[in-house]
């Protein structure tokens, strides 16, 4: 038996290695599996080049053993002679674990993604003591048994081993025995080994029971040509467990010039009211790495459900460093490009179908407009919207002629494209809107404020957005109806209150007044709340509609009628524009019942 110091100061790393990797400690059995995988691999690979024998029914088995409190994990792959353990083990798989120490440190905690690269080594993160038997692939190679408890020694010497390939045996610190219950261990390897590509056993009994626990071929590496709808809905379901439907979905299939394979999905929102965020599962070669990774997929991306494969990230450097890398960019580049890619051949080639999605999509697709310019710019023809029919149009229909740079000068407007921001407050706008041949669109989803600010800020000569009760005047009125008569009447008869009147001819001649609020007072209003930064209520204009009978009938009444009906009318309006408060709705009934004695009085 051979003993030796393990060269690297490794007392100090655990404690450390432990402290950071705490939460995420159950990686280790990712780093080991995917060890006994890579040796087949290897192996696979030696038989291909005819440098070594034998076909064999390649495998990783996990068994633990609560009795004896060793976790097991056993391949049949290339094993090691005693000169690779040396070489792999006590020194590359120790300094291995320095190195990734010093750059998670410099990359400042959290720094590497899924914590990849820690290798053999985290294995200790829960074992006090790890022993390995490997016997190499080469003929005639003796059988070794390894062992260490990590920190300072370690023994080395020939062993009895059947077969050739490596047992690791980790004997677990009493703490960490969760890591023997078979719940746990299948939790974690459908977590981490799900996609890995040779059959992964747990605890198997040796019978014809036995299930792989894993999907060796798993979808994504299949040519899109040959999936069927079916087998992608299965793999969603069984991926994810969403029992709904994707809408659709995008197979990436890339092989150069990078890597990458996978597939993203499109599910159905259940809540409209805020976005869901979805899951992306990065994977390196098969191997499971970490969700949702912003440095490599956009944010809004996260809102669909995916399995991206990429190789050819490097993912044992900081996460800075992948954000400014010029190979992670091209990939997200693409994944974006493929997505808006998506996105137009539904819209072009199915409109039904990419209607009925919409409201689906809808909320992802503003959201990547906000976040992503690039994705804007590629999207931004495929944004619809609802109008006053309830028909879909696109929104960049709606836009007007550009103004030119000398119009502009001398304060000429882009046209404005009316929206409704909820069609119930706003119902006596949209009647009248509608019976003045007028159309808008309906925006009520909570993302389409700044949606709209962010579309007038992208194409200002273009468009302005004008919410439907914003624009009275601009919109509704019919030739000059000026009357500084009825405007004083209403003006004496509202001095109490903060409004602004006016007078206007409108074209429907029932209404006789109405509220009007600027888009920009309202939106600076919105701003201030938003912000917290006080109610600042927006100013209200009454615009007193002299093309009414009721209104120019006031002309010719009395004092006391005169400033009653005023009121009323005022009353009226701010009924159509929004709830009415307790004084005011006492002030409605009072006058209401003193209006209506009068109507009924016989004379
Ligand atoms: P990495 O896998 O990143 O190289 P590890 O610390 O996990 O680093 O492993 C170090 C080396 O030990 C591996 O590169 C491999 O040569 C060897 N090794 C680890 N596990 C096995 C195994 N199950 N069979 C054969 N060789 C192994």
């Amino acid at each position: 038996m051979k003993q030796g110091n393990i060269r690297i100061s490794s007392e100090n790393m655990m404690p450390i290695i432990k402290k950071w990797l705490y939460s995420e400690k159950d990686i280790f059995l990712r780093e080991i599996v995917a060890n006994a995988s890579d040796a087949i691999t290897k192996l696979k690979k030696l038989i291909a080049m005819g440098e070594a024998s034998g076909e064999d029914d390649f495998r990783v088995t996990v068994t633990a053993d609560p009795k004896a409190g060793t976790l097991t994990v056993e391949d049949n792959g290339i094993g090691m002679t005693e000169e690779e353990v040396e070489k792999y083990i006590t020194q590359i798989a120790f300094s291995g674990a320095a190195d990734f120490l010093e750059k998670y440190e410099k990359a400042g905690g959290d720094g590497i993604i899924g914590h990849f690269g820690l290798g053999f080594y985290s294995a200790y993160m829960v074992s006090e003591n790890i022993e390995i038997f490997t016997k190499s692939y080469r003929d005639g190679a003796a059988a070794v048994h390894w062992q260490s408890d990590g920190e300072s020694t370690y023994t080395i010497e020939e062993c009895e081993k059947e077969g050739r390939g490596t047992r690791i045996v980790m004997h677990l610190a009493p703490e960490e025995k969760e890591f023997l219950k078979e719940f746990e261990l299948r939790k974690l390897l459908a977590k981490y080994c799900s996609f890995m590509p040779y059959p992964i056993y747990l605890d198997p009994k040796g019978t014809e029971e036995d299930k792989p626990v894993n999907t060796t071929s798993p979808l994504y590496l299949k040519q899109p040509k040959e999936c069927t709808d079916e087998e992608y809905k299965t793999f969603y379901r069984e991926t994810f467990s969403d029992f709904n439907e994707p809408l659709f979905w995008i197979h990436l299939n890339m092989e150069y010039p990078f890597r990458l394979k996978g597939i993203l999905y499109f599910p159905k929102v259940r809540k409209q009211v805020e976005l869901e965020r979805g899951q992306v599962k990065l994977y390196c070669n098969q191997v499971y790495v970490a969700d949702n990774i912003k440095e490599v997929i956009p944010e809004y991306l996260m809102l669909l459900n995916g399995v991206i494969d990429c190789p050819d990230i490097p993912l044992n450097v900081s996460r800075s460093f992948l954000q400014n890398d010029s190979q992670v960019k091209k990939i997200t580049k693409h994944i974006v490009k493929k997505v808006a890619d998506k996105l137009t051949e539904l819209f072009k080639n199915d409109r039904e179908r990419y209607e009925t999605c919409w409201t689906d999509l809808a909320n992802f697709v503003k959201f990547g407009c906000l976040k992503d310019e690039d994705f804007y710019g590629k999207v931004k023809g495929l944004v619809i919207y609802k109008n006053l029919e309830g028909k879909y149009v696109p929104l960049e229909e709606c836009f007007g002629e550009p103004v030119s740079e000398e119009d502009a000068k001398e304060g000429k407007e882009p046209k404005p494209v009316y929206y409704v921001s909820d069609e119930n407050k706003q119902a006596q706008y949209i009647r009248m809107f509608k019976e003045a041949g007028l159309d808008a669109i309906s925006c009520d989803t909570y993302i389409d404020p700044h949606f709209l600010s962010f579309v007038e800020y992208k194409n200002p000569t273009q468009v302005r957005f004008l919410r439907i009760d914003s624009d009275v005047a601009g919109a509704l009125k019919e030739g000059s109806g000026e009357d500084k008569e009825i405007e004083e009447i209403f003006t004496a008869a509202l001095k109490e209150k903060k409004i602004t009147v006016k007078t206007e001819k409108l074209k429907n001649a029932e209404i006789p007044a109405i509220i009007n609020v600027s888009e920009y007072m309202r939106r600076m209003s919105e701003m201030n709340s938003f912000y917290r930064m006080g109610d600042v209520p927006a100013d209200m204009t009454l615009i007193v509609n002299t093309g009414s009978e009721t209104v120019t009938a006031l002309k010719e009444a009395g004092e006391e009628a005169r400033a009653d009906a005023a009121e009323y009318i005022y009353l009226l309006a701010l009924m159509s524009y929004r709830q009415l408060g307790d004084e005011e709705v006492a002030a409605f009934t009072r006058l209401s019942a003193k209006m209506m004695g009068k109507y009924l009085k016989k004379d």
